[in-house]
């Protein structure tokens, strides 16, 4: 039986860019992948919509660490090493030009996934690839492992990397190695609320609005769905508090301030302007701002205005039930829903286990992990792709220079 100079369990975002920019390193090096499907790569396939969001513009590796709710820390060292500026031109200069939308995404110019998988496969050229192969086991004999894989095939490697994503399966062999792992949570999902008036307005967008769940405040666009709630503001709060809103089954409270004026003071005193100008005007046919006529009807019935009550007629307690329907919305969540676009797992092998310097583990020194099977995730922007480049390059660099 051949024995593998680095061995990658997992043909997918980390592990195939740790093995192709290894044998660029050293090309002599025997290289091989593992990986249980039929095809690689297959999540960066559909990722994005399709059009892959490859890494983000930020490149401050401090500012750009901020969108990891798991793995902040470990990321701003590592990210010194290779960031998104580095992802850039590493894609560039291999012939994939990208470009940066304007909030802050950035995306192969040809808006097709299909680039980024025709480059790494050309890259591949020398890496032994093996399709329909599931990893059920690993051991140690001496320095090298041995890897048991589904079909009862068996392979040696001297140096091994764990890409399993966030197929938890390989944890139980993980387990038995005594590493330490964080429960598996959903992140990057939607809101459920039952309430069939909020659902007749799906489609209405917020451009910077704020929600919050107990004590976890987010901020940004927010959506307004068939099913509940969605958008950016979403998204991120179910990524920050993919823990707490899971161990509450996700039946929790919300409340949503559906503005960017954040000075609620203003608010009030712009409500009792306008009114006292249009003392005659029915007060549903007053929008507060840029509210659209159905979302401000929505909240007049929400805050028991009348029909036809005039501006003249809004008292002290509708206006403060207004300003509460406008600026802290409360509503009852049950549950929660797949965001297509993008979902990633929170939990994952302890970073406590890890090297930062190499993404070596730090009980065995040739044991590699990468990706999603560590406890790193991120909120959407092409965050979650930038930290499987970050470990698969690092990975690539220590394992090519022994
Ligand atoms: C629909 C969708 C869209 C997304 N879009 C974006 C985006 O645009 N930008 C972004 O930054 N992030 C995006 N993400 C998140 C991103 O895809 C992941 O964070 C990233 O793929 C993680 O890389 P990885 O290498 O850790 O895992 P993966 O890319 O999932 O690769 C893991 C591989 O390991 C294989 N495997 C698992 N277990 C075994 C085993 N026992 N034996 C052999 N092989 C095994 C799997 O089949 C898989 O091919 C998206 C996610 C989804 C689901």
């Amino acid at each position: 039986m051949d024995i593998y100079d680095f061995l990658v369990i997992g043909g997918g975002a980390s592990g195939y860019f740790a093995a192709i920019n290894t044998k660029e390193k050293a090309p002599h090096l025997k290289i091989g992948i593992i990986e249980k499907q039929g095809k690689v790569l297959q999540k960066v396939k559909v990722s994005g919509g399709g059009r892959c969001n490859v890494t983000n513009g930020e490149t401050d590796p401090k500012i750009l660490s901020k969108n990891y709710p798991r793995g902040a820390d470990f990321l701003e060292t590592a990210f010194q090493t290779f960031g998104s500026k580095d992802t850039y031109s590493w894609f560039e200069k291999r012939g994939v030009k990208l470009k940066t939308e304007k909030d802050g995404r950035v995306f192969p110019v040809s808006d097709s996934s299909q680039s980024i998988i025709d480059c790494f496969l050309r890259l591949a050229k020398g890496v032994d690839l093996f399709l329909k192969t599931r990893v059920e086991n690993l051991e140690r004999d001496g320095e090298l492992w041995i890897i048991h894989c589904s079909d009862d095939s068996i392979f040696k490697a001297k140096r091994l990397l764990i890409a399993t994503g966030s197929d938890s399966r390989i944890w139980s062999a993980l387990h038995h190695l005594n590493f330490k792992i964080e429960p598996e949570v959903p992140s990057l999902f939607t809101f459920q609320i039952p309430e069939p008036e909020l659902h007749e307005l799906q489609g209405i967008s917020f451009p910077n609005a704020t929600v919050r769940a107990g004590k976890i405040l987010q901020n940004g666009p927010l959506l307004i769905t068939h099913w509940g709630l969605s958008g950016p503001a979403i998204l991120k709060l179910s990524a920050w508090g993919a823990y707490a809103l899971k161990e509450k089954d996700y039946q929790f409270d919300l409340e949503v301030n559906w503005l960017s004026e954040k000075d609620i003071r203003k608010v009030e005193a712009d409500l009792k302007a306008k009114f006292a100008e249009n003392p005659k005007k029915n007060v549903r046919m007053l929008p507060y701002g840029t509210l659209t006529q159905r979302f401000w009807n929505y909240i007049c019935v929400r805050s028991g205005i009348g029909e036809f009550q005039k501006g003249a007629e809004a008292g002290k307690k509708q206006i403060a039930k207004l300003l509460e329907n406008l600026t802290a919305a409360k509503y009852k969540v049950s549950g929660k829903s797949t965001f297509k676009e993008e979902f990633v797992t929170a939990g994952g092998v302890s970073l406590d286990e890890i090297h930062v310097e190499t993404f070596a583990s730090k009980q065995y020194p040739n044991l590699y992990f990468g990706g999603e099977v560590l406890n790193i995730d991120a909120i959407t922007g092409g965050f979650n792709f930038q930290a499987a480049w970050t470990a698969g390059w690092i990975i690539s660099s220590d394992v090519s220079k022994k």
